[in-house]
């Protein structure tokens, strides 16, 4: 198959081309390096099944895609993603999910392509139902400094949903939740990143707020597995999915796990807890489990030691 794959150049969306080169799949990577990085996709570039074309997402796809005649899927992974991310691009954020994502659903169409949108646990906003159930509809402040992300993400859904209505286009979504492994941006400010990069070089651990706010961890290799199912199987078709573990961590205990396995001298602080920080955060995902026969496999010590180990070779 031919397969777009928007924010090919980012964390998620270089294992995934990874994975559908793996698979057989021929792979058009659309980015415009906003927060990926060109090392991500070095080792790629050379395959011929792999194309990579420079561009913004956010704009109408004639203006990028002119030269693409079929495609068979698209992922559109294209977003800042962490809050330093979004926060410092409020407008390009808000513009390649909601723009963006009704640009690519009208190339879908035309193409008669399958289509996933990745969206985020961050629609739940501060939640109020624990965990969270692909039912529930969120607690989400719409003028909050996360607003350009969980406000635009909703709006991709809402345009996706409306595309699988109205043309009974192929569509489904998932609902990522907080992921990591290699290719993360050691700068990039989330709290894996940071606590590991801390860690490594003995400097203090940032805690923010009392710690007490918790969140759940899921490595990318078994993500990238739940988005592919996603994809591929037609029960999926106009559906969405959380995609995470239930391994719920406070941010207190995650500082001494990791500064525990990196064998770090660091002294753990506390500093300022971000405006509208979610207090908790755990998926459900029995429909994934049931509906794509997945799981998350990897355990927690597993991946951040695979995590840690990347961050030393670019540290
Ligand atoms: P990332 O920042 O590493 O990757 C996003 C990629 O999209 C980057 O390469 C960036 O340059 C590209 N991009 C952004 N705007 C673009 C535009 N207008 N045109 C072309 N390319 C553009 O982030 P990630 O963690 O890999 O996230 C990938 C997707 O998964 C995002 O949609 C994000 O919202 C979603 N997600 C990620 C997580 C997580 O924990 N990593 C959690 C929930 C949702
Ligand atoms: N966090 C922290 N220290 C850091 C970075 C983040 O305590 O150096 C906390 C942050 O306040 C949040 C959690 O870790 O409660 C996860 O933050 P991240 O930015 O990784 O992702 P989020 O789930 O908030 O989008």
């Amino acid at each position: 198959m031919k397969i777009l794959v928007t924010g090919g150049a980012g964390f998620i969306g270089s294992h995934i081309c990874e994975r559908l080169l793996e698979d057989g799949h021929r792979v058009i990577c659309v980015d415009n390096f906003i927060t990926g990085n060109r090392e991500n996709i070095s080792h790629l570039t050379q395959k011929k099944a792999f194309t990579l074309i420079e561009a913004d997402a956010s704009l109408s796809t004639d203006q990028y895609l002119s030269d693409v005649s079929h495609v068979d899927a698209v992922f559109h992974l294209a977003s800042p993603a962490s809050p330093r991310g979004y926060q410092d691009a409020p407008i390009e954020t808000y513009r390649i999910n909601s723009f963006g994502t009704h640009h690519l659903l009208e190339f879908a169409k035309e193409k008669q392509a399958k289509f996933l949108f990745a969206s985020t646990s961050e629609v739940y906003g501060d939640p109020l139902e624990h965990p969270q159930k692909e039912t529930y509809w969120g607690n989400v402040n719409p003028l909050g400094a996360r607003a350009c992300y969980d406000e635009s993400k909703r709006f991709g859904e809402m345009a996706t949903s409306v595309f699988h209505r109205e043309f009974d286009l192929n569509v489904r979504i998932v609902r990522i939740f907080n992921t990591y492994g290699p290719r993360m941006d050691p700068r990039d400010g989330r709290v894996i990143p940071n606590f590991v990069t801390q860690a490594l070089n003995n400097q203090p651990m940032t805690v923010y707020g009392d710690g007490t706010q918790t969140r759940s961890f899921c490595y990318v290799s078994d993500l990238v597995n739940g988005i592919v199912q996603a994809m591929e199987l037609p029960a999926t078709r106009g559906e969405v999915f959380n995609l995470g573990t239930t391994n719920e961590y406070r941010m207190i205990d995650l500082a001494k796990k990791i500064k525990d396995v990196v064998g770090s001298s660091s002294e753990i602080v506390f500093d300022d807890l971000p405006e509208d920080d979610p207090v908790r955060r755990k998926p459900d995902i029995t429909k994934a489990k049931r509906v794509l026969g997945w799981k998350p496999t990897v355990p927690f010590n597993e991946g951040l030691r695979l995590t840690i180990d990347y961050f030393k070779t670019i540290g």
